[in-house]
């Protein structure tokens, strides 16, 4: 059944299960449905989804992947180094009822991964933990050669910050600023909910 919101399409969204051990260095934590759904909502009617290969990078248990399928990609490329995010992500592929054809899972890390793409989506390590892994998804999502749809964590310059990581013929442009409330998925977190204010960039080729 075709998708005809993005309401509807974060509704669907909800049934894509969590990380079943989840990993601090790695910064996993799953994209709340209706901030993965604003994401692909704007691809989705900028042309950039359907029919389209996408890449995911960093795929976790496949939220984007799985938005990507649903709004009618050709093929997703979801890359994810974490085996049992992988397994969560084809977990995840199956309890969904999708078809398994259109998606490659590539175990490796994304910063290496040679991969061709007309769009990439991705909510990327916000560099938390690893400084710099933000920019490094940020170098291999341009490698691609496709149009980037991003998620990071709005400091004091961010807008600065994606557009010295762009290449000199990229339009950045700043889609939307959301809070995603994160759940404490580890033992030391005290708080129940974190609120990360988070911006959403695209990355352009200009013609
Ligand atoms: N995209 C998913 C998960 C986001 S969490 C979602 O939207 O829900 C970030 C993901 O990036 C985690 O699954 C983590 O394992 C993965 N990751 C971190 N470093 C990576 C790397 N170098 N290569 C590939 N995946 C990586």
């Amino acid at each position: 059944m075709a998708i005809g919101s993005r309401k509807v399409l974060a509704m669907r969204l909800q049934g894509v299960a969590h990380f079943t051990r989840p990993q601090l260095e790695l910064e996993q934590y799953v994209t709340p449905p209706d901030v993965a759904a604003s994401l692909l909502w704007e691809a989705y009617l900028a042309g950039h989804i359907e029919k389209r290969t996408v890449a995911d990078l960093g795929a976790g248990t496949g939220m984007l992947t799985i938005g990507a399928l649903l709004l009618g990609a050709e093929r997703v490329v979801a890359v994810e180094v974490d085996k049992d995010a992988a397994d969560d992500l084809e977990r995840n592929l199956d309890s969904l009822g999708l078809d398994r054809e259109r998606v490659e899972l590539v175990r490796g890390d994304a910063r290496t991964v040679a991969v061709k793409a007309d769009t990439v989506v991705q909510n990327p390590p916000f560099g938390v933990w690893r400084r710099h892994a933000d920019a490094e998804f940020v170098q291999a999502a341009k490698q691609t050669g496709g149009v980037v749809y991003t998620l990071h964590k709005d400091a004091t310059d961010a807008v600065t910050w994606m557009e010295a990581q762009a290449a000199p013929d990229h339009r950045v442009e700043t889609l939307s600023r959301v809070v995603m409330t994160i759940p404490p998925v580890h033992a030391f977190h005290r708080k129940r909910l974190y609120m990360v204010a988070v911006l959403l960039f695209r990355l352009t080729i200009r013609g």
